[in-house]
């Protein structure tokens, strides 16, 4: 369908602040073409994106963003157009969700030693089913009037500085990537340049993603620094790496606007082309 594509998104089923109806409905009068609604190790809100979706003339390609984990670094996965019936990606998002709720939990209590705050304020913040995250948690202590955004919330309180953080369980990459191709998907690596040079996923690591079936790199993305978009561009050559391009929309979670970064056509097309699980929602 003519018009930009954005192939990645978040609703109130993951951590953005909208429902996938009043996102759809954003795309549509953002003027895309194309929509990937990729929430966090959910497909939950597939169903109503297409509905909203059906007679606007938007594409809706319904995808995930996974959490996976190299060690200490949290490492995103996009994944699209892949068999959401697949059992063992519905067994692995259950248990991502399921350790996403306790760590949650974990964090809060630490901060309820410091803050006026307590589990019932993030349930407060979130859809019933909500994959959760420390958005809910941002948007917790905002409620309780601790601090004025979000992102503030992010660079203030939240900060791993402060100690509050921890991680939860996720797959490692390599894993990531063969689950998502088993069940006919097709797995691009998100924003893998926020901190620069030095961040970019070593190049063997990367290798065997590629072998994996990795697709491509997400690097036309804000919090890509320029530094780590040159060492991308350098690695997508070299492996051959398809180039994606999107806003990371949160609704009002986040500045990202829809569209503001964008993938070209016939990358589109050849992602398409490529997955097995599911066909692209025409609507
Ligand atoms: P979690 O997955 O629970 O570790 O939380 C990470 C998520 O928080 C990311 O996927 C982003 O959506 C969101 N996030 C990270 N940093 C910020 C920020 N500075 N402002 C708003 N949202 C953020
Ligand atoms: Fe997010
Ligand atoms: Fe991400
Ligand atoms: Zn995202």
């Amino acid at each position: 369908m003519a018009g930009p594509i954005d192939l990645h998104t978040h609703s109130s089923v993951s951590d953005g602040t909208e429902t996938p109806a009043q996102l759809i409905r954003a795309a549509v009068a953002a003027g895309l073409g194309t929509v990937g609604l990729t929430d966090h190790d959910s497909t939950a809100g597939w169903q109503e994106a297409f509905a909203t979706a059906s007679g606007t003339g938007l594409t809706v390609i319904p995808g995930m963003e996974l959490s996976t984990r190299h060690g200490w670094k949290s490492v995103h996965l996009l994944a699209y157009l892949f068999d959401p019936t697949n059992a063992a990606l519905i067994a692995e998002t259950a248990r991502i969700r399921q350790a996403r709720l306790h760590r949650a939990e974990s964090i809060v209590q630490k901060l309820a030693a410091d803050y006026d705050i307590e589990w019932a304020d993030v349930v407060a913040q979130t859809t019933e089913g909500a994959t959760v995250g420390r958005p809910h948690i941002a948007d917790a202590l905002v409620a309780k009037g601790h601090v004025a955004t979000r992102s503030a919330a992010f660079a203030s309180i939240l900060h791993p500085r402060n100690g509050y953080f921890e991680p939860h369980y996720a797959p490692e990459p390599l894993a990531a990537v063969k689950l998502v191709r088993a069940a006919g998907g097709i797995p691009v690596l998100a924003h893998p340049g926020t901190r620069g040079r030095d961040d970019v996923i070593p190049a063997d690591k990367l290798k065997a993603l590629v072998d994996a079936g990795l697709f491509g790199l997400e690097i036309h993305h804000r919090e890509n620094t320029e530094s780590g978009r040159a060492r991308l561009v350098e690695l997508a050559e070299r492996y051959g790496l398809e180039v994606t391009g999107s806003s990371d929309y949160h609704g009002a979670g986040k500045p990202n606007r829809l569209a503001e970064n964008t993938t070209e056509p016939d990358v589109l097309e050849r992602l398409i082309a490529a997955a097995t699980g599911m066909t692209p929602f025409y609507g």
